[in-house]
């Protein structure tokens, strides 16, 4: 019989959007849906941004939902994009405010050269339509262009945007750098914080690769590894538990959830529960 952590049985929801970054719902709304669907313990992990964190905490609080103070980094490792998720970090950290403006800081040139590449391809106006479905004026991502390319019936769902326009050698795929995967690492644990590294099912790279991301995470200071995940298949799920066993690794549990009809079968605290064995990264929470 394996050794289950008492915090396994904490329903709890680690990786979630608001409107603040590519999300859909407002904190409030999202906060609000995550005790419908009998969360109870959260985060808000926004994409580069902590704004919607204050609003989240606030309703968290009134309907008695524990919450934890999150983000998502965009970070970019051997010419690949990864996220890191930061845990329980102090929103009013000022180096952490400040590393943040400075990732966010290029995506608004991005968009427009997505516009631009995207208009080659015959698709007018995309930027000022993805601007529609913004609502952080220092945050545009991939998202709202896919949602836009929705609205004009060029593709069915979100999904076949990115497959088709939105990726690597497609027409609207602009190449950025984001930031260092150790610097993303210290940020979060100097905000007091720890470091998760988020949906490792979704990296186009092969194990040894993998092996190598998580083994110089860890070396950065990181602390746990995203093991359930809505888009990790359960032959992933395993996977990733062996993996954080082998590496020493907490593991992390989330929906990253962005809206009700953003994806099929994706809903707040609608995740697996954690292999056998593991230590759950909210222990620290709870
Ligand atoms: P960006 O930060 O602008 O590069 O946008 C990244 C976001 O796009 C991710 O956080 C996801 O929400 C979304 N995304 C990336 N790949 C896909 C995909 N294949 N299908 C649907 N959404 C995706
Ligand atoms: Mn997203
Ligand atoms: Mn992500
Ligand atoms: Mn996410």
């Amino acid at each position: 019989m394996l050794f289950e952590h008492p915090a396994s049985a904490v329903a709890a929801d680690l990786h979630s959007h608001s409107s603040v970054s590519d999300g859909v719902l407002s904190p409030r709304e999202l906060v609000a849906r995550a005790a419908e669907h009998a969360v109870e313990l959260f985060a808000l992990t926004d994409h580069d941004e902590l704004s919607g964190l204050d609003e989240a905490a606030t309703t968290a609080r009134e309907l008695d939902l524990r919450f934890v103070h999150g983000v998502e980094i965009s970070v970019t490792w051997a010419a690949t994009t990864v996220h890191v998720v930061g845990l329980g970090i102090d929103p009013d950290d000022r180096r952490l405010r400040h590393a943040l403006a400075g990732v966010r800081s290029g995506r608004t040139a991005r968009a427009r050269q997505m516009g631009d590449g995207l208009e080659a391809a015959g698709i007018a106006d995309a930027y000022e339509g993805a601007l529609r479905y913004v609502r952080n004026p220092e945050l545009i991502s991939r998202t709202h262009f896919a949602r836009f390319l929705v609205e004009t019936g060029i593709c069915h769902d979100v999904r076949d945007v990115f497959k088709r326009y939105l990726v690597a050698g497609k027409p609207g795929y602009v190449p950025h750098e984001w930031a260092h995967l150790d610097e993303a690492v210290e940020w979060i644990s100097a905000a007091g914080g720890v470091a998760v590294l988020a949906h490792p099912g979704r990296y186009r790279v092969g194990d040894l690769k993998l092996h190598e991301l998580v083994k110089e995470f860890r070396e950065a200071g990181g602390v746990a590894l995203e093991v359930v995940t809505s888009n990790h298949t359960r032959e992933q799920v395993r996977q990733f538990a062996a993996l954080a066993i082998a590496m020493e690794l907490e593991a992390s549990r989330g929906s990253d959830f962005h809206g009700p009809d953003e994806a099929e079968n994706v809903e707040l605290g609608v995740v697996a529960p954690l292999p056998s064995g593991l230590t759950p990264v909210w222990h620290r929470f709870v």
